[in-house]
């Protein structure tokens, strides 16, 4: 069954949506910047998902709605 985010209520799992990976029952999004808030290696992963626009400055993801308007939004490696 498809699930949603425990905390932010985004689909899980959605194609297109890197930070809808399934973490556990809460999505990449939330789980993502709160490790990055304790520190540690999440840390360096944010960072370049903030890079990439995937995320606000602070770390806050962006909505899906953002990745369903932008199918294509993966960095250019
Ligand atoms: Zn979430």
């Amino acid at each position: 069954m498809t699930g949603r985010c425990g905390l932010c209520k985004r689909i899980l799992s959605v194609e297109g949506d890197p930070l809808s990976a399934d973490a556990g029952g809460d999505c990449w999004g939330c789980i993502g910047q709160i490790e990055a808030d304790h520190g540690g290696d999440p840390q360096q992963n944010i960072s370049k998902e903030i890079e990439w626009g995937w995320r606000e400055r602070d770390g806050t993801p962006k909505p899906q709605s953002f990745f369903q308007k932008h199918p294509k939004y993966w960095p250019t490696e």
